[in-house]
Formats: structure tokens, C-alpha cells, sequence
């Protein structure tokens, strides 16, 4: 990218999509195009090849998306898998169309194959059965690097895919039920400790084994990647690290500075029991990330208090 290109960040408002925004502006980038999804809605066709013919960007960062934890991905199948089709298609053909110079797709490590071994290497995708909770979810992401495989085959496109690991960091979600499990957790431990409460209740057995990526370090990687990385396979973005749902719910109790005790709610599903990518590729790349887990969660968790519970 050069100072002066022209740069669209698909899903500006969210965390990811933020966060790419504030990196791209700490770095110099001031032509930086965004829309809110009032404004234009990634699922209809023409309002993007519209869009796409207006303005012409140089670089695209696809970081909308229609996310969440489990429960959401497991509650809104449809609209898991119909959305996060339609906004891909849709902006990967309208980047085609405009000839756009080159494209970043963002997927997650649960288009891997659920009993896949690990950690997650490139290779390991269409190997085997996906994890059922969150297969209309995996199957979108799956067409998306498809689609960008297939442009880049077909029409030459410089089109790009990375798979992030779990994210956590600013502007997350803190849904009670659809948010994803480290910011469910920080919101359940604060409000247990506000309201003295004696226990917190986690989802599943606490066995199964997650990585997290502080979602600035994402960022930091994802402009990286995108003056670093031409290749036609996909590449894992994570820390090579994981921890199970039990030691991350003891650090959150420790960051939010709760005293209680821990209680699993075994009929909550556990999901794919690890998901640890392999990260040699984008290490090869001389890429590591920076914020360890307790400092992240520490952030996140100011983050929180500032944008849900500070009046
Ligand atoms: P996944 O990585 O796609 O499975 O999505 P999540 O981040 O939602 O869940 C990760 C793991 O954390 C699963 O085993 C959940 O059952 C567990 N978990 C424990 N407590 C919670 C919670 O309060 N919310 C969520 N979303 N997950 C939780």
C-alpha cells in the first residue's frame, strides 16, 4: 500500500474492522473509505457494485462479517450462512469488476475440520467434518477463500485470505448469550462482583482449549499481510498458544478482581475441543504478536467499563 492509496475497511464499525482503521491511520493512511451497514448493506448486489464503481478503492480489507460465540452461531443458522455469503460474494465480484488491486478476506480457525490434529496448519481445511455448531458459519467463511481462490485462478485476482484465531480487544461484544467467551466472561465476572454474588456460572465442562489474539495485534498482522503476503493459500494468524475455558475464566476473575467461585453449566455446549493454529507460516514471516493474554484482557476489560459502564 502506498500513502496515497485509496483503501476500503469492510466492517469498520466492528472490532476488527476498527481496529485495521486505527492502525491503517497510525500509519499514515489518510484515504481510508468506510461505510455503516445503514449505509450500505453488504448483502444486496447492486448497492455494492455501486458503491465499488463510485469510489474505486485500491486496497480492501473484508472485515464484515456476521459474527458471534456459540449460542448465536448455533441459534441463527440461516443468517450465519446467508449473510456472510452474500457479503463476500458480493465484494469480492464488485472487487473483481473495479479491478481493485488487492484484497484481504479475513475467515477464522473454525473453518477447520472439528477433530483436525493440532495445531490447525493451511492444509488441514476440507480434511474432515466441520464442528456442527458453527458449520453454516465455517461453510460461508470456506466459500469465501474459495472465492478468492477462484478469482485469483480465473481472472488473476490479487486476492488474498487469512484465518484469524479467537479475538478479543475494543469495541467487542458483550451480549450475554451471543458474545463470544473471553468478553461473556469478563461481563459476568464484573457483574458478579458489582452485585456480590458468589459464584459465576461457565458454559460447558471448562476442558475444551482456545487461543486468543488481542484484535490490535490482528490488525498490526492484516496490514502487514497485505504488503507482505501474495500467496494463493490461505495463512493462520494466532499466537501458537492456548489455554482451556477454565484457566481463562480464572484469569478474567483475576483481571476483574472477583472472589468467588467458578460453576460449569455442563448443558451449554463445548464446541471443537482445541483450536490452536499453527502459526510457522506467519512466523516464517518474521510476524509475532505482541499483547500477552493478561495485558489484552486487562485492556479489554478497561475498554468494557469505559463503553458499558461508565455514565
Ligand atoms: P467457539 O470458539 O466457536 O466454541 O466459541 P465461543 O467463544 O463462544 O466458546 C468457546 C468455549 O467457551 C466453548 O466451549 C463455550 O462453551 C465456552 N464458554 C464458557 N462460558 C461461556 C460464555 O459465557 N459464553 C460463551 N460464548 N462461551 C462460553
Amino acid at each position: 500500500m502506498k500513502a496515497t492509496s485509496k483503501i476500503y475497511v469492510a466492517g469498520h464499525h466492528g472490532m476488527v474492522g476498527s481496529a485495521i482503521v486505527r492502525k491503517l491511520e497510525a500509519a499514515g493512511f489518510s484515504n481510508i473509505v468506510t461505510r455503516r451497514s445503514s449505509q450500505l448493506d453488504l448483502r444486496e448486489q447492486e448497492a455494492v457494485r455501486a458503491f465499488f464503481r463510485e469510489e474505486k478503492p485500491d486496497f480492501v480489507f473484508l472485515a464484515a462479517a456476521k459474527v458471534g460465540g456459540i449460542v448465536a452461531n448455533n441459534t441463527y443458522r440461516a443468517e450465519f450462512l446467508y449473510d456472510n455469503l452474500m457479503m463476500e460474494a458480493n465484494v469480492i465480484h464488485a472487487a473483481y469488476e473495479t479491478g481493485v488491486e488487492k484484497l484481504m478476506f479475513l475467515g477464522s480457525s473454525c473453518i477447520y475440520p472439528k477433530f483436525a490434529p493440532q495445531p490447525l496448519k493451511e492444509e488441514y481445511l476440507l480434511t474432515g467434518e466441520l464442528e456442527p455448531t458453527n458449520e453454516p458459519y465455517a461453510i460461508a467463511k470456506i466459500a469465501g477463500i474459495k472465492l478468492c481462490e477462484a478469482y485469483r485462478d480465473q481472472y488473476g485476482c490479487n486476492f488474498i485470505s487469512v484465518m484469524p484465531t479467537n479475538l478479543y480487544g475494543f469495541n467487542d461484544n458483550y451480549h450475554p448469550q451471543n458474545s463470544h467467551v473471553l468478553p461473556a466472561l469478563i461481563r459476568k465476572f464484573h457483574e458478579a462482583k458489582e452485585s456480590g454474588e458468589k459464584t459465576v456460572t461457565v458454559w460447558g465442562t471448562g476442558s475444551p482449549r482456545r487461543e486468543f489474539l488481542f484484535a490490535d495485534d490482528l490488525a498490526e498482522a492484516c496490514l502487514f499481510l497485505m504488503d507482505n503476503y501474495s500467496g494463493r493459500e490461505l495463512i493462520n494468524i494466532g499466537t501458537g498458544e492456548d489455554i482451556t475455558i477454565r484457566e481463562l475464566a480464572l484469569q478474567v476473575k483475576k483481571v476483574v478482581g472477583f472472589n468467588g467461585e467458578l460453576v460449569f453449566d455442563t448443558s451449554k455446549p463445548d464446541g471443537t475441543p482445541r483450536k490452536l493454529m499453527d502459526v510457522s507460516k506467519l512466523h516464517s514471516l518474521e510476524w509475532h504478536h505482541k499483547t500477552s493474554l493478561q495485558d489484552g484482557i486487562a485492556l479489554a476489560y478497561a475498554d468494557f467499563i469505559e463503553k458499558h459502564v461508565a455514565v
